[in-house]
């Protein structure tokens, strides 16, 4: 039991950081929040993905690139270009990489607008703290698992963070219906985002990559938005204004 709710809180509090913080908040901007708050959720995206944390900036720069060339040749991880999700990612861990560290300069368009904190940045792509946090979680299955093959799920730990880039990067430009034309493959994969916390709605998203509810439909669920929604009205977040657009009305004289 005790494994089994450590994989469940350890899944979806990786996803909430990846969908709310790094996707939605570092890339895309669509709320803001003041430097506490922001400070915070930087430290629980840490936290939460622990031996697989990813870096805000390297994140925002990869996931701008992916919407300005979106299953092109130039996209980082776009399943069209790849023989399968391991090659997949393996590409994008390689210009992450050299994105990471400095050793390609990305287009000017790509670049800023995203949290900065060097420290954590430094001590989350460490060996130290990765191989630390790897432990850790060995240590827990020792102590709390009841099956040997508990065991089995250790590498999802491990790989947190890229396991959900994977399923949502392949099966949301791969499997699924269309909301809309983009020009590209993206698809929305699941009605009700129970997996990936609203991120395998890629057709929607590419359509309307501001919109911060990532279903559009009204049977179409993603389950951050009520999150997002309630911290907007707690006053952690602040959701930007929707533009509305101005409606000229004539009247008689
Ligand atoms: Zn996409
Ligand atoms: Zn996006």
């Amino acid at each position: 039991m005790a494994i089994l709710i450590f994989f469940v809180l350890h899944w979806y509090l990786s996803l909430f950081v990846q969908t709310f913080f790094l996707h939605r908040y570092a890339a895309h901007k669509m709320f803001t929040m003041n430097p506490f708050w922001e400070k915070a959720f930087y430290l629980l995206t840490y936290l939460a993905q622990g031996s697989s944390f990813l870096s805000p900036r390297a994140y925002a720069i990869l996931h701008r690139m992916h919407h300005a060339f979106s299953d092109t040749e130039r996209d980082p991880h776009s399943p069209h270009y790849s023989n399968n999700a391991f090659t997949m990612m393996w590409k994008t861990k390689n210009i992450y990489n050299d994105v990471l560290n400095h050793r390609v300069e990305p287009e000017r368009r790509f670049e800023g607008n995203y949290p900065m904190w060097p420290a954590l940045e430094k001590l989350g792509d460490s060996y130290f703290s990765r191989i630390g946090w790897g432990v850790a979680y060995v240590l827990f299955y020792i102590a709390f698992a009841t099956q040997w093959w508990m065991f089995l799920l250790l590498p999802l730990h491990f790989l947190m963070g890229p396991v959900h880039g994977a399923i949502v990067n392949w099966s949301g430009h791969k499997y699924g219906y269309q909301n809309f034309d983009n020009n590209d493959k993206s698809r929305n994969s699941l009605f009700f985002d129970f997996l990936t916390g609203g991120e395998l709605f890629q057709n929607n998203h590419h359509k309307l990559p501001n919109r911060v509810n990532f279903g559009v439909k009204w049977w179409e669920v993603d389950p951050t938005w009520p999150v997002i929604w309630t911290l907007d009205k707690l006053s952690i977040i602040k959701l930007k204004p929707v533009k509305v657009k101005a409606v000229r009305t004539k009247v008689n004289a």
